[in-house]
Protein backbone atom coordinates (compact mmCIF):
# COMPACT_ATOMS: atom_id res chain seq x y z
CA UNK A 1 0.00 0.00 0.00
CA UNK A 2 1.30 3.59 -1.02
CA UNK A 3 0.12 5.54 2.06
CA UNK A 4 -1.00 8.92 0.23
CA UNK A 5 -2.50 6.98 -2.58
CA UNK A 6 -6.07 7.51 -3.25
CA UNK A 7 -7.25 4.08 -4.27
CA UNK A 8 -5.03 2.39 -1.89
CA UNK A 9 -7.02 3.62 0.50
CA UNK A 10 -10.07 3.02 -0.78
CA UNK A 11 -8.65 -0.51 -0.71
CA UNK A 12 -8.24 -0.47 2.53
CA UNK A 13 -11.59 0.81 3.37
CA UNK A 14 -10.53 3.88 4.61
CA UNK A 15 -12.06 5.85 1.96
CA UNK A 16 -15.50 5.33 1.19
CA UNK A 17 -16.60 3.72 -2.23
CA UNK A 18 -19.54 1.69 -4.46
CA UNK A 19 -17.95 -1.46 -4.48
CA UNK A 20 -19.00 -3.82 -7.34
CA UNK A 21 -16.52 -6.39 -6.99
CA UNK A 22 -13.70 -7.45 -5.34
CA UNK A 23 -11.32 -10.80 -5.31
CA UNK A 24 -7.55 -11.33 -3.70
CA UNK A 25 -5.61 -9.17 -6.40
CA UNK A 26 -8.49 -7.03 -7.74
CA UNK A 27 -11.40 -4.36 -6.67
CA UNK A 28 -13.61 -2.32 -9.04
CA UNK A 29 -15.54 0.18 -7.89
CA UNK A 30 -17.71 3.12 -9.39
CA UNK A 31 -15.95 5.95 -10.43
CA UNK A 32 -16.96 9.29 -8.03
CA UNK A 33 -16.70 11.62 -11.03
CA UNK A 34 -18.82 9.46 -13.56
CA UNK A 35 -18.81 10.58 -17.41
CA UNK A 36 -21.73 8.08 -17.71
CA UNK A 37 -24.55 6.31 -15.91
CA UNK A 38 -22.35 3.16 -14.80
CA UNK A 39 -18.91 4.58 -15.05
CA UNK A 40 -15.96 1.86 -13.18
CA UNK A 41 -13.04 1.51 -12.62
CA UNK A 42 -10.67 -1.80 -11.92
CA UNK A 43 -7.86 -1.37 -10.05
CA UNK A 44 -5.02 -4.43 -8.71
CA UNK A 45 -5.02 -4.09 -5.44
CA UNK A 46 -1.44 -3.84 -4.71
CA UNK A 47 -0.08 -0.25 -5.85
CA UNK A 48 1.40 -0.05 -9.05
CA UNK A 49 1.66 3.35 -11.31
CA UNK A 50 0.94 2.46 -14.76
CA UNK A 51 0.89 -0.80 -16.57
CA UNK A 52 4.54 -0.70 -17.42
CA UNK A 53 4.97 -1.21 -13.33
CA UNK A 54 2.47 -4.14 -12.90
CA UNK A 55 3.35 -7.69 -13.42
CA UNK A 56 2.37 -9.86 -15.78
CA UNK A 57 0.04 -12.07 -13.84
CA UNK A 58 -1.77 -9.08 -11.65
CA UNK A 59 -2.07 -7.09 -15.28
CA UNK A 60 -3.90 -10.22 -16.89
CA UNK A 61 -6.62 -10.31 -13.71
CA UNK A 62 -7.26 -6.95 -13.90
CA UNK A 63 -7.64 -7.42 -17.77
CA UNK A 64 -10.03 -10.97 -16.90
CA UNK A 65 -12.17 -8.28 -14.64
CA UNK A 66 -12.50 -5.78 -17.24
CA UNK A 67 -13.84 -8.62 -19.60
CA UNK A 68 -16.30 -10.19 -16.74
CA UNK A 69 -17.56 -6.26 -15.45
CA UNK A 70 -17.83 -4.99 -19.56
CA UNK A 71 -21.55 -6.92 -20.00
CA UNK A 72 -22.66 -6.65 -16.36
CA UNK A 73 -21.85 -2.73 -16.28
CA UNK A 74 -23.42 -2.77 -19.88
CA UNK A 75 -26.46 -4.51 -18.91
CA UNK A 76 -27.20 -2.68 -15.49
CA UNK A 77 -27.22 0.62 -17.17
CA UNK A 78 -28.79 -0.59 -20.42
CA UNK A 79 -26.00 0.36 -22.57
CA UNK A 80 -25.14 -0.94 -26.08
CA UNK A 81 -21.62 -0.03 -25.97
CA UNK A 82 -18.61 0.68 -23.46
CA UNK A 83 -15.12 2.62 -24.40
CA UNK A 84 -12.67 1.13 -22.06
CA UNK A 85 -9.47 2.51 -21.56
CA UNK A 86 -5.97 3.09 -19.46
CA UNK A 87 -5.01 7.03 -19.01
CA UNK A 88 -1.37 5.27 -18.40
CA UNK A 89 0.72 7.91 -17.23
CA UNK A 90 0.79 11.43 -16.89
CA UNK A 91 1.28 12.93 -20.15
CA UNK A 92 -1.71 10.45 -21.13
CA UNK A 93 -3.98 12.15 -18.67
CA UNK A 94 -3.67 9.87 -15.45
CA UNK A 95 -4.43 12.08 -12.36
CA UNK A 96 -4.26 8.42 -10.05
CA UNK A 97 -1.03 7.07 -9.91
CA UNK A 98 -2.40 3.58 -9.31
CA UNK A 99 -2.91 1.80 -12.56
CA UNK A 100 -7.08 1.77 -13.07
CA UNK A 101 -9.33 0.58 -16.34
CA UNK A 102 -12.33 2.64 -16.82
CA UNK A 103 -15.45 1.02 -18.23
CA UNK A 104 -17.64 4.06 -19.74
CA UNK A 105 -20.87 3.05 -20.71
CA UNK A 106 -21.67 4.16 -24.14
CA UNK A 107 -24.93 5.63 -25.20
CA UNK A 108 -26.26 6.34 -29.18
CA UNK A 109 -25.90 9.80 -29.50
CA UNK A 110 -24.52 10.29 -26.02
CA UNK A 111 -22.25 12.94 -27.44
CA UNK A 112 -18.70 11.30 -26.27
CA UNK A 113 -16.40 10.89 -29.34
CA UNK A 114 -13.67 7.44 -29.90
CA UNK A 115 -10.78 7.17 -28.95
CA UNK A 116 -9.73 8.57 -31.96
CA UNK A 117 -10.61 11.89 -31.02
CA UNK A 118 -8.17 11.61 -28.28
CA UNK A 119 -5.50 13.74 -30.88
CA UNK A 120 -6.34 16.16 -32.99
CA UNK A 121 -3.39 16.60 -34.78
CA UNK A 122 -1.89 13.39 -36.15
CA UNK A 123 1.31 13.00 -37.07
CA UNK A 124 2.18 12.76 -41.39
CA UNK A 125 4.12 9.84 -40.52
CA UNK A 126 6.23 8.55 -44.04
CA UNK A 127 6.87 4.64 -44.84
CA UNK A 128 10.04 4.98 -43.36
CA UNK A 129 9.10 6.32 -40.32
CA UNK A 130 6.78 3.34 -39.89
CA UNK A 131 9.35 0.74 -41.02
CA UNK A 132 11.37 2.11 -38.15
CA UNK A 133 9.01 2.45 -35.46
CA UNK A 134 7.96 -1.20 -36.44
CA UNK A 135 11.32 -2.32 -35.60
CA UNK A 136 11.94 -0.36 -32.55
CA UNK A 137 8.76 -2.10 -31.35
CA UNK A 138 10.14 -5.17 -32.39
CA UNK A 139 13.39 -4.59 -30.74
CA UNK A 140 12.22 -3.39 -27.38
CA UNK A 141 10.33 -6.84 -26.30
CA UNK A 142 13.79 -8.78 -27.25
P1 LIG B 1 -7.47 9.09 -14.39
O1 LIG B 1 -7.59 10.47 -14.94
O2 LIG B 1 -7.41 8.02 -15.46
O3 LIG B 1 -6.34 8.98 -13.41
O4 LIG B 1 -8.82 8.79 -13.64
C1 LIG B 1 -8.98 8.91 -12.26
C2 LIG B 1 -10.44 8.71 -11.96
O5 LIG B 1 -10.57 8.50 -10.58
C3 LIG B 1 -11.32 9.91 -12.33
O6 LIG B 1 -12.30 9.51 -13.27
C4 LIG B 1 -11.93 10.31 -10.98
O7 LIG B 1 -13.28 10.72 -11.11
C5 LIG B 1 -11.80 9.02 -10.18
N1 LIG B 1 -11.74 9.20 -8.74
C6 LIG B 1 -10.92 10.04 -8.06
N2 LIG B 1 -11.13 9.90 -6.73
C7 LIG B 1 -12.08 8.96 -6.58
C8 LIG B 1 -12.74 8.36 -5.45
N3 LIG B 1 -12.44 8.71 -4.19
N4 LIG B 1 -13.68 7.41 -5.68
C9 LIG B 1 -13.98 7.06 -6.93
N5 LIG B 1 -13.40 7.56 -8.03
C10 LIG B 1 -12.47 8.51 -7.86
ZN1 LIG C 1 -2.21 2.93 -4.70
Amino acid sequence: MSEDCIFCQIVAGDIPSRTVYEDDTVFAFLDANPLSPGHTLVIPKAHHERLNDTPADVAGEVLSTLHELVPAVEAAVDAPASTVAFNNGEAAGQEVPHVHGHIVPRFEDDGGRPIHALVTDRPDLSDDELDDIEDDIVAEQA
